[in-house]
């Protein structure tokens, strides 16, 4: 499959698909939980606090202590359309192993006491599947967001020890989860950016074609847009543009401090609103982090420069009327994006170890355990914080110490 470029840290990582589950090593480093705090999502998009039970787990190649679970638009749009029964949610997990099958670190590459990021998903990696056995993973069946649900943050908190996301103190580690390794020193809230930053790389940078000298345009200051402005800034973009609402001011002013012109814009003709912005030139990449309206779609794509491509991560969800021989002629690309490839987790966690992210600037937002159903509320409401980096972290001492409040400013 396309766009699933395997890489070194990733072959690792999954090198070793059908790993058997043993028992967990006698080993004094290893540490397994008991009776874990967890924030359970309902149905009825409300969340209570729970203790749940490690010792139900079932198919527990180890366990990880969380340190933090960024809450994502999916999490919001989940939670705001009804989940199917109670679930702990979080699924951009960063945290630390505390306990590991031998056989499973040996094929990770991973040891007790490592720092890790998980991606969310949980792949049948069966040799007859052919994004398991392309490395394509994440599109998977059994992971995929609309079949199979088999995902970090998804799997229902009735099934097993119910700790399949990262809204608790700890989570469990499954054969087929996928870990990447953090570097120990990596700033707690750039950590949580791991990867939000990798699928914003995967999206501009991969599939969008920003590189040194493009003009790169990102609709929605939000948590992906910000991402996506930094992953242009570090693809050496000569021109980047951030557009949002009114009502999205905050974001604007963290997209302009990354380095991105920021515009306005409430309606009207959206391809107009580029050309103004970008004197006339248009752009070579457009990234629609927010599922713009058919007609927007249509408009936008008049503002790409010849090879530009309009990348779409947002869920529209009404017709394009689209000038298809303006397409042709300008050999425009049209690509639909969905989470991220393994070398763009690489990527992302390179680049924010560097501390050349730029995502330093953006206000963190952390959030206990027992404040993720008021948090949730609000985010539902459209009454967020204005920073778009929430955080969950479940352990108390982490969430006192760690992340700025909302009120910080950007600087
Ligand atoms: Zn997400
Ligand atoms: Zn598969």
């Amino acid at each position: 499959m396309r766009g699933c470029r395997k890489d070194r840290r990733g072959d690792r990582v999954n090198k070793d698909a059908g790993a058997s589950v043993k028992s967990i090593a006698a080993d004094t480093k290893q540490r397994r939980p008991r009776l874990v705090r967890a924030a359970v999502s309902l149905p009825d998009a409300t969340t209570t606090v729970r203790m749940l039970d490690a010792d139900l787990a079932i198919d527990a190649v180890g366990w990880l202590e969380v340190e933090s679970s960024a809450v994502c638009g999916t999490d919001i749009g989940l939670y705001r359309s009804g989940l199917d029964g109670p679930t702990v949610l979080g699924h951009h997990v960063v945290g630390s192993i505390v306990s590991l099958d031998a056989a499973q670190a040996e094929a990770w590459g991973v040891a007790v006491g490592d720092r890790v990021a998980l991606e969310e998903y949980l792949p049948c990696q069966d040799a007859a599947c052919a994004a398991c056995s392309s490395g394509c993973y994440r599109m998977c069946p059994q992971t995929d967001l609309w079949k199979g649900k088999r995902r970090v943050g998804l799997v229902s908190a009735e099934e097993g020890s119910g700790l399949h996301g990262g809204n608790a103190e700890f989570m469990q580690l499954a054969a087929n989860s996928i870990v990447h390794k953090l570097p120990a020193d990596l700033d707690p809230d750039l950590a949580a950016w791991t990867q939000p930053f990798a699928n914003a790389i995967d999206w501009t940078i991969n599939v969008g074609g920003a590189q040194e000298g493009t003009t790169v345009v990102v609709v929605g200051p939000g948590y992906h847009g910000i991402a996506a402005v930094a992953a242009a800034r570090a693809a050496g973009a000569a021109q980047i543009v951030a557009i949002g609402l009114s009502s999205s001011l905050e974001g604007l002013e963290i997209a302009e401090v990354l380095g991105a012109t920021p515009v306005v814009h409430d309606g009207g003709d959206l391809g107009e609103v580029i050309l103004r912005a970008t004197a006339g030139q248009g752009t070579d990449v457009l990234v629609d982090t927010v599922g713009l309206e058919g007609s927007a779609v249509a408009a936008s794509a008049r503002s790409l420069r010849t090879g530009g491509r309009l990348v779409v991560s947002g869920l529209g969800s009404t017709p394009v009327n689209l000038d298809l021989k303006a397409l042709v002629q300008g050999a425009h690309s049209i690509v639909g994006v969905r989470g991220r490839s393994p070398s763009a987790v690489t990527r992302s966690i390179d680049i924010l170890a560097s501390g050349r992210s730029g995502l330093d600037v953006v206000p963190t937002v952390a959030v206990p355990l027992d404040e993720v159903d008021e948090m949730f509320a609000r985010m539902v409401e459209g009454r967020g914080p204005s920073s778009p980096h929430v955080v969950v972290r479940p352990q108390p001492v982490l969430a006192e110490s760690a992340g700025r409040t909302e009120e910080s400013r950007v600087s």
